[in-house]
Parts: C-alpha cells; structure tokens; sequence
C-alpha cells in the first residue's frame, strides 16, 4: 500500500503521538526498550521481508515477529484466502459446521508425524500450551509436569508454570503445583525427575528463547522413553520451530520422536492471522467424548484465522519452505563463522539450525548496541527473552542469499562498532 504522502513535520507528529499514546497507555517500560534499541518509527507496510515505516524507509526483517511469518509479510496467497472467507463469513456460527476448521483439522493430520489425528484451534502459542497442559491432566489424571530450566512456553498462568525463567515467573507466583523444571539436554536429570505423579514433560525441541539452544542428538528419544516408561504424555511445542522453521516441517523430525502432544502456533497463520493448535492421538483425544465441551473458545478455529492457516501450510509446501530454510540456515551459519572470527573478543559462539539462528555474544551490553547498530543500519533483530546475550535471527524462510548477506554484513559492521565504543 503506497504510503501517505505526509510533509517531515507531520510524520514526526504522528510518530511522537504514537509513542505518547504506547507510554500512556499501553506499556510504558516496553516503549522506553524500543526507543533505546533504535527503532523510534511507526510501522506501516510489509511486503516479504520488508517492513516500511511511515517516513518511508525500509526495514529488513530478521526478527519474522519471533519467527512467526514464515512466509514474509503479506503472503499473497493466504491474503487472498483469508480475502475470499472475509467476503463470505470471516466468523463462525459456532453450531453450523465449519468447513474451514474440518479442513485444517484434517490437514494438521495429514502433515504431523506418527499418528498425531485431532486438533483443537485456538487463538495464540500460549493458549495451544494451556490446552496441551489441560489435555495431559484430563487422559492420565495426574498432577505432575517436568519443564526445562530456560524453556519458554508463553506467558499465561498454566504456560508460564512451565517456562522455565525466573524474573517472569517470579513476580507471579503462586504459579501452578506441581511443575519441576531440569536443565534442557540433561536426559539423567529428567530421568531422576520423572515418577509415577507426572502426567507430562513438555520440552521444546530445540529451545528459542532460551537462545536458541540445540539439545544433543539422543536427548528427545531418551524424553520419549523415560515418558513411555512412567506413563506420562511428552507434549512437543512447536510453536517457533514448527512448519519448517528449523529445516524440516517439525524439528521433533530431526530425532525422529512422534509427541504425544504437539502444539503449534506463529507460523501457522501465515503472517496474517492469529492461530494456535495443539495436536494429539485418538486414544488421547477419547476424554472429550463424554463431553465436547470440556475445552472450548469462542473465536478458536474462526474461519478467518483456519482459512489463513490453510493456505499457509500449502504455501509453505508448495514452496518446500523447509528445505529453503535448511540451505539458507547453512549459508547464513558458514559466514557467520566468519564473522565470529573477526570479533572473537565479542561473539562467543553462534549456532542454530535451519533459519532458527543465534549469536550469542560475551556480555549482554554488547548484545544490546548491536541491537541498537542493526536498527541504525534498517535491519530488525531482538534478543531471545530467556537469554538476553543472544541475538536471534528468524527471518522469513523466503529470505534470499543477498537478503541474509545485508543483515550478516551489518551484524558484522554493528558488532566492530559496539566493540568501539566499549573499549574506548
Ligand atoms: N511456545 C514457544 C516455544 C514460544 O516460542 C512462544 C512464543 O514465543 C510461545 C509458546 C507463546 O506463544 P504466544 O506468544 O503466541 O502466546
């Protein structure tokens, strides 16, 4: 959409409005973090991996909304679907079937491994996490859930229970009993955790906020045999490494594991439409038969946000977006070695698979003027929330080789200049 034709003064206006109005009445601490990290702009269009604020300069995308837009900003073809279903009916009667929702459910059965086969629809990650939560405690009838330290699974009451970081779950808490967390990748840990009262482990397969931690390559068949062994449902969330994120559809497919439970979100909607999911078994989806309204929401499974999610999963196929993101996730790792290597005082180490990426550097203050030199150099990136020392890079998996050597040549150039400056 072509942008307003606005003299300076006037986008400045709009700009400090939109700032005031954020400070007064939204998140004052969150407007002050964005201000201080460079990126005092008012957005106003997106088109793939682009984002154009209201002055009119070009933005490149290298957060993806914490890895949700797979598919860039404005997929042409999920704005035509979701287009299409707007014109027709964008809600639900909630009484009526609603095809969309039938649709996707049957896809999500088609496309998640094993014999993952019903879907429940809701609204965001963290409420697919809810769901998952409620869905183990309803089928074994225990307490229990084992968590990993650092693990991020949303920020409602249930989710939050089993993320695994302090500073957020502190100031809340009493969260819910009976959530123990162990450090990720440590099967003997989650072994000892693990007894007859735990009803789920809920890992992510490769952790995102924590900073992007991969865990070694037997830790998720060891989770699925210490869960067979004491009963309990291993829930997979997949909500930033799912639909092709890490290089395959789902990164449970890099150790071959099948959850019990998966839950899915962000990239589900196509970058266009809110949508979560969390994905089970017939034996285990049995607890809603005597009463299908045990779990239910009122815009979960909207024809809007499943029409969105269809055209997104097709795109994402079609495409073969997982194996673009493998190949661009290899070339962006190799020259990010290079990089490394030229700031070894700054970067410790960067790793990632797939467009799933980060760059962990020596001292969070360096992290942060690098934030601060890629908003100056028009490249959007953010740190992981678990671990404030990493930067993540989760652009769109359509990014192209010239796109990632834009960011990783300012990543470099950002990294020489915080190093200036701190030593002086
Ligand atoms: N689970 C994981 C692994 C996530 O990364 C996130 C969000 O970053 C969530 C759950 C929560 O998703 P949402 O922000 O849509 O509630």
């Amino acid at each position: 959409m072509s942008l307003p034709e606005l003299p300076p003064e006037e986008i400045r206006r709009i700009v400090e409005e939109t700032v005031r109005a954020i400070q007064q009445h939204h998140n004052p601490g969150l407007a002050a973090l964005v201000k201080f990290m460079g990126f005092e702009a008012v957005e106003w269009s997106g088109e793939g991996c682009t984002i154009t604020d209201l002055a009119g300069n070009e933005y490149l995308d290298c957060l993806g909304g914490f890895g949700a837009y797979a598919l860039g900003h404005r997929p042409h073809k999920v704005v035509a679907a979701v287009r299409e279903q707007l014109d027709r009916l964008p809600m639900s009667s909630k009484i009526l079937f609603n095809k969309p929702l039938a649709d996707l459910c049957a896809l999500l059965a088609k496309i998640t491994p094993g014999d993952l086969q019903y879907s429940f629809i809701c609204n965001s990650g963290a409420e697919a996490v809810e769901g998952a939560l409620k869905l183990a405690r309803l089928h074994t009838c225990r307490p229990g859930v084992v968590a990993a330290l650092n693990g991020f699974h949303g920020k409602t009451l249930g989710a939050l229970s089993a993320s695994g970081r302090d500073i957020y779950r502190q100031p809340c808490e009493p969260l819910l009993p009976g959530f123990t967390h162990v450090p990720f990748g440590d099967a003997d840990a989650l072994r000892k955790a693990v007894n007859a009262g735990t009803g789920a482990v809920i890992l992510e397969p490769i952790q995102g906020e924590a900073g992007v931690i991969i865990p070694p390559q037997g830790y998720l068949p060891a989770a699925r045999e210490i869960c067979d062994r004491h009963g309990a449902l291993l829930i997979l969330d997949e909500v930033q490494t799912g639909l092709g994120r890490t290089g395959t559809m789902f990164a449970c497919e890099h150790s071959g594991v099948v959850p019990d439970i998966m839950c899915l979100a962000k990239a589900l909607g196509g970058g266009v439409m809110p949508i979560g999911a969390f994905i089970s078994t017939a034996k285990i989806w049995k607890v809603f038969e005597a009463n299908p309204l045990l779990h239910s929401s009122t815009f979960g499974g909207n024809p809007l946000a499943c029409a969105a999610a269809i055209a997104a999963i097709k795109a994402i196929q079609e495409h073969d977006l997982p194996a673009r993101a493998a190949a661009m996730g290899e070339y962006a790792l190799r020259r990010l070695e290079a990089v490394v290597m030229a700031h070894p005082k700054a970067i410790s180490e960067v790793r990632g698979r797939g467009l799933m990426i980060g760059v962990e550097f020596a001292h969070e203050d360096i992290a942060g003027l690098v934030i601060a030199g890629l908003a100056q150099r028009r490249v959007i990136a953010a740190y992981t929330l678990n671990n404030p020392k990493v930067i993540r890079l989760e652009p769109p998996l359509i990014i192209d080789q010239g796109e990632l050597d834009t960011a990783i040549d300012a990543l470099d150039q950002a990294t020489g200049y915080a190093m200036s400056l701190l030593e002086g």
